[in-house]
């Protein structure tokens, strides 16, 4: 078994574009795509194309397709584990060397029973501190019940503690690196991580201990340390307090940016929130927000850093179609420091009367110019024209142009036809883009369709668009796990749909370098056909729905069509079996 978190990296380092163009000469194509003279078989004009967002390759005139390590196999002729040591090499990468997967299992199984010890520890540490228990009931105002249910330990000063206290329970020194317990210093001694800090466990949805926060006791720095990544622990795709947040029946998540920020507000009464763990909102992040949540309420701090963060969290959280709102925190610095000085009553009210995050977008624009000076008037209308013309809801956008022309004083008619012109170019280029992708299509619907002769197009085209919905937003897994199985697939693609759905239903990632593991080539191929022939299609719920239906249609006209083909006999076994199922 090959860790998600190797190829993960590998992938990072390896950009298919880069590694494609140093075989074959790649041009760009626009919207992040290049084209190509296809290398597995003849042609003067190129037909390969890649696709730098989704990190594929596909050829429209043979159907080669793939992300960088199929390409590599193809080019080079290697086996998927060569071709991973040849990229390794390339990249500068340790290869992890392929171990089965109960090595691999039991492996896991030894780093999250020493994340179980070292809490443990933590926790035995932080009770015969006296002064770190003061500080956290103090100046934390968090209660016994609270440290409990998180968790929350003491990291004692000193460099071999929990060292000590691990290997005297068994654990040995490569177990607790692996475990980014420990770190080796130059001198080849080994010295614990963490030292003199609040320690907070972080604890996934399975309810296991996969890493550790740590906040310095007074002005030592860095004020906040995490574990680093390590087989049990990616901070990019983890938030902390998801395994509480996700109890909560509400379709509401709070996001906030730290720990004691998360754990005051489930303090005073609201399991929905989580954190990021010390950077910066991911869209995996984002995504898995999704799953549990419709509406996000942002809380970040409300200095710069805060505002701009939100602005940035806002954006990719509103792609993925979430309504997005901000918590107005008035003079205080974060939702800790309100919750502490206003109680939870307040903090309930104000995350009811929190704004939309279209005013805060506003508002954020209009504080960065000082609209007294003519040229920052004009500067500041400019940009939020821009931004008025990415708003997709048409009365959003005229209570903001009303709003805007009101305020500033400008014709109200000038300023919308100018922002509509802004919409126009934008969708002018987006019809160039889909009319080549038409053409494209047309030529793509006569290769790779061996198997499935007999099946109407319709069938086969609603099959892809659910498939490339899923692998394009993930945030599709709810409604499609519930609604299409994926025994209502008719060709061979069910395959890679079950795949999508069963690493999505367990977190794990899909993009196609770590999906070659589990599919074979050719459905790497297919799935990379997909992605291609609809990278410029925007998907919605409705088509979603209307591929499922679809779907549903063919299998209800397949029975019935099989039914008027049996004879008396098979008939009166077949209504028999019906009844049995549903038990008339
Ligand atoms: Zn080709």
């Amino acid at each position: 078994m090959i860790s998600d978190f190797f190829l993960e990296q590998l992938k990072n380092a390896c950009r298919i574009e880069e590694i494609i163009n140093s075989y074959v000469e790649l041009k760009p194509s626009g919207g992040g795509r290049f084209v190509g003279l296809c290398p597995f078989h003849a042609e003067k004009t190129p037909s390969m194309m890649v696709y730098t967002s989704t990190q594929s390759f596909y050829c429209f005139g043979c159907g080669a397709g793939g992300d960088v390590i199929s390409f590599i196999m193809k080019i080079e002729n290697l086996e998927y584990i060569e071709a991973l040591k040849f990229l390794s090499q390339r990249a500068k990468i340790d290869f992890i060397e392929d171990e089965n997967n109960s090595t691999q299992k039991n492996i896991k199984k030894r780093l999250l029973a020493a994340n179980v010890a070292a809490a443990k520890f933590f926790y035995k540490s932080l009770l015969n501190s006296a002064e770190t228990k003061r500080y956290l009931m103090r100046e934390r105002k968090l209660k016994t019940e609270t440290i409990k249910k998180f968790g929350l330990g003491f990291a004692p000063d000193g460099s071999l503690n929990l060292t000590k206290h691990m290997l005297s329970l068994g654990f040995s020194v490569d177990e607790l690196l692996e475990a980014k317990l420990v770190a080796r210093g130059s001198g080849k001694k080994v010295y614990d991580i963490f030292r003199n800090r609040i320690i907070i466990p972080i604890i996934n949805t399975k309810s296991e201990v996969i890493g550790f926060g740590g906040r310095a006791i007074g002005n030592f720095k860095p004020k906040y340390l995490n574990s680093k990544d390590s087989l049990l622990f990616k901070k990019t795709n983890n938030l902390f307090n998801l395994n509480l947040a996700k109890t909560e029946k509400t379709d509401t998540m709070i996001l906030v940016e730290g720990y004691f920020d998360a754990i005051a507000i489930v303090q005073a009464g609201f399991n929905n929130v989580v954190a990021t763990l010390g950077t910066a909102l991911t869209t995996k992040q984002a995504q898995i927000i999704s799953m549990y949540a419709k509406r996000v309420v942002l809380s970040y701090d409300s200095d710069q850093a805060g505002v701009n963060a939100t602005r940035r969290a806002v954006n990719i959280l509103s792609e993925l179609g979430l309504q997005v709102d901000v918590l107005n925190l008035g003079a205080y610095k974060d939702p800790d420091e309100f919750i502490k000085n206003n109680g939870s009553v307040r903090f309930k009210n104000a995350i009811n009367s929190s704004v939309a995050a279209l005013d805060f977008e506003f508002n954020a624009i209009k504080n960065k110019f000082d609209l007294q000076k003519t040229q920052d008037k004009s500067q500041f209308l400019k940009e939020v024209a821009t931004w008025l013309s990415k708003i997709t809801n048409q009365l959003d956008r005229e209570v903001f142009i009303s709003k805007i022309s009101t305020e500033q004083n400008i014709d109200h008619q000038v300023l919308n036809s100018y922002v509509n012109n802004l919409i126009k170019r934008r969708i002018k280029s987006k019809e160039k883009a889909v009319q080549n992708n038409a053409v494209k299509q047309l030529i793509s619907r006569t290769v790779n369709r061996e198997d499935n002769q007999r099946i109407p197009q319709k069938y086969i085209i609603s099959e892809e668009l659910i498939i490339c919905a899923l692998y394009k937003n993930p945030d599709f897994f709810q409604l499609l796990n519930e609604i299409c199985p994926s025994d209502l697939f008719i060709t061979k693609n069910a395959i890679i749909y079950d795949v999508l759905l069963e690493r999505l239903k367990e977190l794990q990632a899909i993009e196609i370098t770590c999906l070659n593991s589990v599919l074979d080539q050719n459905s790497i191929e297919k799935l990379s056909g997909i992605l291609a022939r609809n990278n410029d299609i925007l998907l919605n719920k409705d088509i979603v729905l209307e591929c499922v239906n679809n779907l549903k249609r063919y299998k209800q006209e397949e029975t019935e069509l099989k039914a008027s083909q049996m004879s008396g006999e098979e008939l009166k076994q077949y209504f028999k079996k019906i009844y049995k199922s549903k038990n008339i």
